[in-house]
């Protein structure tokens, strides 16, 4: 038995029994890993009422290889990160991100998911409004997505993988997984340069600094690769309250071209 010391993220936390909690934590050091904190549901507990998603701080806990649930024996705050909770749009795109972690279920350390993932937050927490905050999350999203393997091809055709020119319109290919020419993907929804410089620099973790283009297709596009690619047959239960969001901020040019679906994204297929 190790005594683990590491920095955290609460990604989930429910109670167990009268006066404890269980945590889902992703750890810098230690991948994902539930640890139960006992008393934490005390009014005196030492925990103080923090271990709360979203939240980031040093875990101590007693790691045993090949068990699934370990004993928490102290949490230092780094991060609370409270104004996720005063937004629903900042809590939504924090909600889809943590599950996206929570969806890989690895006991891998992987720093690069670790940051990417804090910085997500972070960017939700800080945002002026809704739009920026949905900006960011939609960034955070695109760059997990990523690392945890699943990148969408955005700067040449994934059908005849020419290197595309930047003015290019092109067309999403779902089941390939990124953007195609407009003569390999003939029918469809076109999607202008702009919008496909947004999802280059998302998938790269730079939020775009302006109002997207067109949300309503960045939307269709995340839900429609989620589903075909990332969720397997385990759909995301943030998403839907995320899509809401996004809906919410979107004018009216998105119920126009449908709600984005399958079909709006790939046409005659
Ligand atoms: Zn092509």
């Amino acid at each position: 038995m190790a005594l683990a010391n590491t920095r955290a993220l609460v990604l989930q936390s429910f109670p167990y029994s009268e006066s404890s909690k269980v945590l889902r934590l992703f750890t810098l050091e230690h991948g994902l890993r539930s640890v139960m904190a006992k008393g934490a549901l005390r009014p005196k507990s030492r925990y103080g009422g923090v271990l709360e998603p979203f939240t980031e701080g040093v875990a101590t806990f007693y790691l045993k290889e090949g068990r699934d649930l370990h004993t928490l024996s102290g949490f230092d705050l780094l991060r609370s990160r409270q104004a996720l909770g005063r937004s629903l749009a900042a809590f939504a795109g924090a909600s889809l991100v943590a599950e996206l972690v929570l969806h890989a279920d690895t006991e891998e350390a992987n720093p690069e998911i670790y940051e990417s993932l804090a910085a997500a937050f972070d960017a939700m927490a800080a945002a002026g409004d809704a739009d920026e905050a949905l900006r960011a999350a939609l960034t955070g999203a695109w760059t997990l997505i990523s690392l945890l393997g699943f990148e969408p091809g955005t700067d040449h055709c994934v059908v005849c993988e020419r290197p595309l020119v930047p003015a290019e319109p092109v067309r999403f290919d779902t089941s390939a997984g990124g953007v195609a020419c407009v003569r390999c993907r003939p029918a469809g929804r076109i999607i202008p340069a702009a919008s496909r410089a947004e999802l280059h620099a998302m998938v790269r973790g730079r939020t775009p600094e302006e109002p997207l283009a067109s949300p309503g297709l960045h939307r269709a596009l995340l839900r429609v690769f989620l589903e075909t690619h990332v969720q397997q047959d385990r759909p995301f239960r943030a998403l839907p309250l995320f899509l809401d969001q996004m809906g919410a901020t979107v004018p009216s040019e998105s119920e126009a071209e449908g709600d984005g679906d399958g079909e709006a994204m790939d046409g005659a297929r």
